[in-house]
Order: structure tokens, then C-alpha cells, then sequence
């Protein structure tokens, strides 16, 4: 069964989610954009539902998770007591799971291979059911990290369109630990513009502030809100 997962202090977990909220609506003044035209992705990953449930409880709707099968675990019975909860896969997709992430992921930010976008389409089709698809950009070219090169990014999503007929929502990327950010973010904005893409997954915990600056639409936090992992 589902194992319990992290647990975090209530009080500090709605603390946070205060502080990040606000940082969140004061980057986005900051770059002369709405507060609400930013999407705060709370990545919950590896914590258990009592940890989530504060948090759902404080408004929070859009919630991140990287294993199609720890989500199944946990989520159902989050669900139940919020279901317009969303929730987005931010980890690598194997084909193999492509059914289960589009019957329970609302977005799937992780599509980076033509395997994966024929599996996706093909589930989309049996299920009837349309989650938002972001293409994972491998900004920094890491030979061990998930996404498709930039180089490569034009011809890929033009091939989800057309081969695949899939619609391609967004754009998502993780810069290199050891750079600056920023040169990424913008790359992945480059991108999203001269695709007609309009939302931007980009920005953690430690450079979400950043992300918005260069276009954000929406920024995956998961420590500043429940602490470490
Ligand atoms: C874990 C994770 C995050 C959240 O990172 P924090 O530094 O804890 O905010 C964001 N995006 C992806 C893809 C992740 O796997």
C-alpha cells in the first residue's frame, strides 16, 4: 500500500506557502505581470498526503509529482476531499506508464521522444482524456538529463503536431545545477515564442523569483513550501 511518506510541521508548511506566495505576486509586479498570470506548481513529491493536505486546505490547487506511481498512492484520496485538484508530472515518463499518466496527470511536462509522444497520442485517443503536454527542454545539453536538445526542439514539437497530432501546451526546463539560470530560462523562452507556445514551466525553489522575470507562466516549488526531502 502507500507508503506515508515525508511529514512536515502544519504551521511551518502554511508559513512558507504564505512567504512564497508573496514572493511569487511581487516578482510578477516586479516584471510589470499580473500575479494571477503565474501558476504556483507546489511540488509534492515524496511527501505524504497530512503533509499535502494543509496546503490544499490554503487554496492551493496545482501540485507537482515526479513517479506516476507514488502519485497514484497518495493522490485518490486527496482528490476525494479536493477534486479540482491538478496535478502535473515533472519527472521522466516511461512509455510503459503512458496510460496511467494520462488517466490521472492533468500536465504532463515531460514529453522529450518521439517513443513517448506516439504512446501519449495513442492513450489520448483510447481514453478520451486531453492532459496539457509540455516538451521538456534539455537546455544545458546534459548528456545524463531527461528533454530534448535545444537544436533539436523546433523539429521535435513540429513533429508531436503534425505526426502526432497532439497540441503542445507549454515548455518546461531544469538548468544545470552549477550555472547561472538565467541564460536557460531565456533560452526556453526563445523557443516557446518562436514555436507559438505560450506557457513556460521554469523556476525552482531557488531561482523561481528569476524564472518570472524571464516569462514564467508557471514555477514548480517544492522545498521553500515543505522543506527538505
Ligand atoms: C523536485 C523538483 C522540483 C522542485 O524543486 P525544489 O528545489 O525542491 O523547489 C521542480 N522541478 C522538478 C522537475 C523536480 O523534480
Amino acid at each position: 500500500m502507500e507508503a506515508i511518506g515525508h511529514q512536515a510541521p502544519e504551521a511551518d508548511v502554511v508559513a512558507h506557502l504564505a512567504e512564497i506566495r508573496a514572493r511569487i505576486a511581487r516578482a510578477a509586479r516586479d516584471g510589470g505581470r499580473a500575479p494571477e498570470d503565474v501558476t504556483l506548481v507546489c511540488v509534492s513529491k515524496t511527501f505524504g498526503a497530512e503533509t499535502i493536505k494543509p496546503v490544499l486546505a490554503a487554496g492551493e490547487r496545482v501540485f507537482g509529482e515526479n513517479k506516476v506511481q507514488e502519485a497514484l498512492g497518495k493522490w485518490p484520496e486527496l482528490k476525494e476531499l479536493y477534486p479540482d485538484a491538478k496535478l502535473h508530472l515533472i519527472g521522466p515518463l516511461q512509455t510503459n506508464k503512458a496510460r496511467q499518466a494520462v488517466a490521472f496527470f492533468d500536465c504532463i511536462e515531460t514529453l522529450d521522444r518521439s517513443k513517448l509522444a506516439a504512446a501519449l497520442a495513442s492513450e489520448i485517443e483510447r481514453l478520451g482524456r486531453h492532459p496539457k503536454l509540455y516538451v521538456q527542454v534539455n537546455t544545458g545539453a546534459e548528456s545524463q538529463k531527461a528533454g530534448i536538445v535545444p537544436q533539436e526542439a523546433d523539429a521535435f514539437i513540429a513533429n508531436c503536431r503534425k505526426e502526432y497530432g497532439l497540441e503542445i501546451a507549454g515548455l518546461m526546463c531544469i538548468p544545470p545545477v552549477d550555472e547561472q539560470a538565467s541564460p536557460h530560462f531565456a533560452l526556453l523562452n526563445r523557443i516557446a515564442k518562436r514555436n507559438g507556445i505560450a506557457e513556460l514551466s521554469m523556476g525552482m525553489s531557488a531561482d523561481f523569483e528569476l524564472a518570472i522575470q524571464l516569462g514564467a507562466t508557471h514555477v514548480r516549488v517544492g522545498t521553500a513550501i515543505f522543506g527538505k526531502r
